[in-house]
């Protein structure tokens, strides 16, 4: 295969031994996973501020954690912010787990058989230590889900080590000397956890599995935008110890991070430095920086407050009967007269699935395809829109202001669009004709569609005005 050989010419990287894997993180866009708050950042101001301080625990091993000690020794404080109606008790540690979120359970059971794997029957949740203080309890849940899967690639098979269903931590607001404030909307919003094994041994592969994990995810009920999915890379060559590279933004960053991480890591084994396991930080040029040293296993220990998860034989069966597969553009493009580029972007943005709800007459699929990719507003409301879009009830004139402010998360009172019927219009023109007598036509047609304000379509306008001035 060319590729190889062109691999090759282009970078020293083939001939350096090499451990590649990673661990991808993805926000399902289901409610929180141990309470019943939504899953909703918010940007105004919190209700309440409470302080606490952490302290290193024991994990199941009785060891201190080394990762644990460090960030205890910084002695910081921390804030939490959080609202009285959109998070509980649950994030605050005050109140117990409550069962586990259904919704969230079966989304990342949907992901575990799209890559092939095994579901364990019965499975223990977890907590792991995390004592940045991003979580109020000190601890994450974290429960494994699934394990052996794989994907196919040009490369051949990459196998998926496990799949875990975890909890997002607490929002970092601001540091400031010794306080870190960090707000609750984020904490509990149910994360699924990809881990692939650290075999494979060329970057071009490793970008390959992220991109096809990605199509897969898409596939799923995921939330989407900045900050919904962040991946981890694994990486170390021959004779240096595994590396935890941070926040790879793009799956296009990774063959690049890879590529200088290669040469950092062989430099330093060049100088004979003493090197470590360590955890780094992705940077969006493609370079890695030092962020802290790398957790051992002494930081997990089991969830006291929650039985045993079990996961019907039943319930897997009922998921895979039922699983989405992957749509490849050139068919929605032909199926709803789509650019092949609209279709692409139509598939990405996880709206498909709008388009293929709406029964439309009137509005194209075309207009109906650009607007979903372009904001992100729930499908409740699109379908709400587009169906008054299709029986005439607001016009075309306003989509675009429409779509903006619930875009912005305004409420809107949709009514306030409606167009005028046809007896209204007639009225309405009948009346400025009376009033404005001997003006020109030109004239007159844009005191009407001024009066009414864009909701009215022009030709309906016009075709009344001629009628009405014969
Ligand atoms: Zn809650």
């Amino acid at each position: 295969m060319n590729l190889m050989t062109d691999c090759k010419k282009k970078h020293s990287y083939t001939k350096m031994v090499m451990k590649i894997g990673f661990e991808i993180h993805q926000q399902l866009n289901t409610g929180k996973l141990f309470c019943r708050c939504p899953s909703e950042l918010r940007k105004d101001e919190p209700d309440f501020k409470i302080k606490r301080k952490l302290y290193a625990v024991r994990g199941e091993t009785s060891e201190f954690d080394k990762a644990v000690n460090y960030e205890a020794s910084k002695e910081k404080d921390f804030v939490y912010e959080g609202y009285n109606d959109t998070t509980c008790l649950v994030e605050l540690d005050e109140q117990p787990p409550l069962e586990i979120n259904q919704d969230a359970l079966n989304e990342v059971l949907k992901i575990a058989l799209l890559l092939n794997c095994k579901i364990f029957p019965v499975t223990q949740i977890m907590r792991k230590t995390v004592i940045d203080g991003s979580n109020v309890s000190g601890f994450q849940r974290t429960i494994l889900i699934a394990k052996d899967g794989f994907v196919e690639t040009k490369y051949g098979k990459v196998k998926i080590d496990s799949i875990c269903l975890e909890e997002d931590a607490a929002r970092i607001i601001k540091k400031e000397n010794n306080v870190s404030v960090y707000r609750l909307d984020r904490l509990g919003i149910p994360l699924v956890e990809i881990a692939t094994s650290p075999s494979m041994n060329n970057p071009e592969q490793a970008k390959e599995v992220a991109l096809y994990i990605g199509k897969i995810l898409r596939l799923c009920n995921v939330k989407r935008g900045i900050g919904t999915i962040r991946q981890d890379v694994n990486f170390n060559i021959e004779n240096y110890p595994r590396v935890e590279i941070k926040g790879v933004q793009e799956p296009t960053l990774i063959v690049k991070t890879i590529n200088f991480e290669a040469e950092r890591q062989k430099n330093e084994l060049n100088l004979k430095k003493e090197v470590e396991a360590h955890v780094r930080k992705a940077e969006a040029d493609g370079t890695t920086s030092y962020l802290r040293p790398m957790p051992g296993k002494a930081r997990m220990y089991p969830e006291t407050d929650l039985p045993l998860l079990k996961i019907d034989k039943s319930l897997i069966e009922k998921i895979n009967k039922n699983l989405p597969k992957i749509i490849e553009p050139e068919e929605i493009s032909k199926k709803y007269s789509l650019s092949k580029d609209l279709a692409k972007a139509l598939i990405d943005s996880g709206n498909l699935k709008i388009l293929e709800k709406l029964k439309m007459e009137n509005v194209k699929p075309a207009f109906i395809a650009e607007n979903l990719i372009k904001y992100d507003i729930n499908e409740e409301d699109f379908i709400k829109v587009f169906e008054k879009l299709d029986k005439g009830e607001i016009s075309k004139n306003h989509v675009v202001e429409i779509f903006e402010k619930l875009s912005k998360g305004e409420k809107l009172d949709l009514d306030e669009y409606k167009t005028f019927d046809d007896k209204e219009i007639e009225k309405i023109i009948k009346k400025l004709i009376e009033e404005n007598k001997d003006i020109p036509f030109n004239a007159l047609m844009g005191m009407i569609m001024k009066e009414l304000k864009g909701k009215a379509d022009g030709k309906t306008v016009m075709d009344t005005l001629k009628k009405l001035i014969k």
